[in-house]
């Protein structure tokens, strides 16, 4: 959607398919980062995206085995916002198309399910689309295939992906909120188990790690064993547990950690999960799905004006947005070496690395930086039709 909006901002016919009815749906997080902030200051659209529902985060607290410590501090971000918005996706999604749609060249298809790639010549020339009116072929200069982990159009396009291997699945699933809880912390450590709680205003969207193809085991032992997992983690919970009464309510994320050789081939670009499948480890996919999307509209837009682009041209957004990719990808293999759902000892010490985020709180600047713009941050150069 944002790639499709600052195409069209170009002035670039775009068309912008997405196979469900609506954006109604739990995405996998709600993260709306200073990063992505400062695009949409650059955008001029801050102000009235700031008056829709959300929660400001000024600062990621976690609670190492019972120890509250303060891991992220946004204040010093050189951005207009110093903080991560939490709002829920279809919100996000909602107001980037209905601003799109003010552009002429922008089109967006609910419903219009892409199910393969046009080829000619072993070039892509556009999708074919499962719509309610039976299967339509659309074609385009340039497909983006931004369709997430497991794309159509990477599997299409038979582009090789490496994966990295993530020890760890979530399972999803939502608690209510009380006046009385304590001041938002997003993460409850545990001697390698998390904890994660989303303020959604009225209610919690919970996220707990479990190792990897765990669920079985997990649903063997019950659901009260689960509540009182959780409930280790999280006590405070204790009076609306059981609201977590039957296995429909609880949704498995599956965690995968992937990169793709090539983002790209001849008439296509991925980006995206569809290029590099994020784990949920420091929330910062949807930040780095969106600087995708900056960077292709600022090398791609004014030549994509004039016509179809080459490979080369693709190829350059790949240099751009790689070095980010990998270097947090490999900071998140890291963390699922420590947090992998499976315990790992005992007691209530608090572990060295939250005890230097203590001691030292300048140190708290540098994951607030990695969270909130991450590496090689995007700004916005493609140009604005007149
Ligand atoms: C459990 C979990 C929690 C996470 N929490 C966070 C978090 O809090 N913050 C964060 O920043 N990141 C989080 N992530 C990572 C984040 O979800 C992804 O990195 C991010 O969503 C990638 O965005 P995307 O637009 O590339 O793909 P997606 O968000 O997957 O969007 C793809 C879109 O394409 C549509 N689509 C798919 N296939 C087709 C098709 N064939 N035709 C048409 N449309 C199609 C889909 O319906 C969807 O709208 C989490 C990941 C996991 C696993």
């Amino acid at each position: 959607m944002m790639a499709g909006y600052l195409l069209a901002r170009a002035g670039v016919d775009v068309v912008v398919l997405e196979k469900h009815a609506d954006f109604f749906r739990d995405f996998r997080g709600d993260t709306i980062h200073p990063s992505t902030l400062e695009v949409m200051h650059e955008l001029g659209l801050l102000d009235e995206f700031l008056k829709l529902p959300h929660q400001e985060l000024r600062e990621i607290r976690g609670i190492f085995n019972g120890h509250p410590v303060p891991m992220a501090d946004f204040s010093r971000l050189p951005t207009h916002c110093k903080f991560i918005a939490f709002m829920p996706q279809w919100d996000f999604l909602n107001f980037l198309a209905a601003h799109a749609k003010r552009f002429p060249a922008f089109e967006l298809r609910l419903q219009h399910e892409v199910v393969d790639l046009l080829f000619e010549n072993d070039r892509v020339v556009g999708v074919r689309a499962k719509t309610p009116d039976g299967e339509r072929d659309i074609y385009a200069d340039l497909v983006i295939g931004a369709d997430g982990r497991n794309a159509v159009t990477h599997t299409r396009a038979k582009l090789e992906l490496q994966e990295f291997g993530a020890p760890i699945d979530v399972l999803w699933m939502r608690l209510s909120k009380r006046a009385s809880d304590p001041p938002q912390s997003l993460g409850f450590f545990q001697h390698g188990k998390l904890l994660v709680l989303l303020d959604r205003d009225d209610y919690f969207q919970v996220g707990f790690v479990i190792p990897k193809g765990g669920l079985d085991e997990i649903k063997q032992r019950g659901l009260p064993a689960l509540q009182r997992d959780i409930l280790e983690l999280g006590p405070f919970l204790n009076d609306r547990i059981s609201e977590l009464d039957d296995w429909e309510k609880i949704k498995l994320l599956t965690v995968q950690i992937n990169r793709l050789k090539k983002w790209c081939r001849d008439g296509l670009l991925c980006i995206g999960d569809n290029a590099h499948a994020m784990s949920p480890a420091g929330g910062v996919g949807i930040n780095l799905a969106l600087q995708d999307a900056v960077a292709t509209a600022n090398l791609l837009a004014a030549k994509l004006k004039q016509g179809p682009v080459s490979l080369a041209d693709l190829e350059r957004v790949q240099e751009r947005r790689e070095f980010p990719v990998r270097f947090i990808q490999a900071l998140q293999v890291q963390i699922h070496k420590r947090i992998n759902g499976r315990t790992s000892g005992t007691g209530d010490k608090l572990p060295l690395l939250p005890r230097l985020f203590l001691w030292f709180p300048f140190l708290r600047a540098l994951p607030a930086r990695m969270i909130g713009l991450g590496p090689r941050p995007e700004h916005v150069h493609s140009p604005a039709a007149g």
